[in-house]
């Protein structure tokens, strides 16, 4: 199947309007909001943040805190004991890097670049650094959440098999730049309201046609009529 993304995009920005960036955060504060957020909801992360910056409110006061006091400051945010000296090692290799606590620099820094940069991080992974690139520094990246990914394997975007972590750069290979962040934030929204996990509801969905997960489940109801 051709796999039109700007109609695709078009047609669920009828659903939900369209997308404009802003800056979210300065990049620091989101790349360490990134690690809190993994495997808890937004609201926990969001409250581990702000605990975290009000226990400790320099960047130096959380590398040089013992390791399990970070953990008690994040214990909202679950796994707080991995997520503890993940941040701090997080913060340790930036400033080794750049003699500060600071990510701002990333703005002048080619999309290439601050992606390896990142990615060089302990622990840092695509998604990590495709947030950060995207929501702190309006790059044209592809954060995959969940949402993202269920919805790009049901149209075909991208094979199922390939998992979140590879499906950042076939998605990106697939977008035009210019859709990227509409692109993203149309099947964010796209996957909560109407294409869910596990129950797709297609009858709502304007992209049946173009969806090979729906095609295929015709297909498979016209055989079972059939025989
Ligand atoms: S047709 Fe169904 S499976 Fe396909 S994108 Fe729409 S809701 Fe999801």
């Amino acid at each position: 199947m051709n796999h039109p993304i700007p109609e695709i995009v078009a047609r669920l920005e009828t659903l939900y309007g369209v997308a404009e960036w802003k800056p979210r955060t300065e990049p620091l504060e989101e790349l360490i909001h990134c690690i809190l957020s993994q495997h808890t909801s937004d609201a926990n992360s969001f409250r581990a943040y702000r605990l975290l910056r009000e226990r400790f409110p320099t960047w130096e006061a959380v590398v040089s805190a013992p390791t399990e006091q970070v953990a008690d400051a994040i214990r909202s945010g679950g796994l707080a004991n991995q997520k503890a000296p993940r941040i701090q090692a997080v913060l340790k290799a930036i400033y080794e890097a750049r003699r500060a606590y600071d990510l701002n620099w990333l703005g002048e820094t080619p999309t290439e670049e601050a992606r390896r940069f990142l990615l060089s991080l302990p622990g840092i992974g695509p998604k990590c650094t495709a947030i950060v690139l995207c929501f702190s520094l309006g790059r044209p990246v592809i954060p995959v959440d969940t949402h993202v990914f269920r919805v790009s394997w049901r149209l075909g975007l991208i094979p199922r098999s390939l998992g979140e972590a590879k499906a950042h750069d076939a998605l990106e290979a697939l977008v035009p730049e210019p859709l990227v962040y509409r692109f993203h934030v149309a099947l964010i929204q796209h996957g909560r309201a109407v294409c869910k996990a596990p129950n797709p509801r297609c009858a709502q969905c304007p992209l049946t046609d173009l969806c090979n997960y729906y095609q295929q489940g015709q297909a498979g109801k016209a055989v079972e009529a059939s025989v």
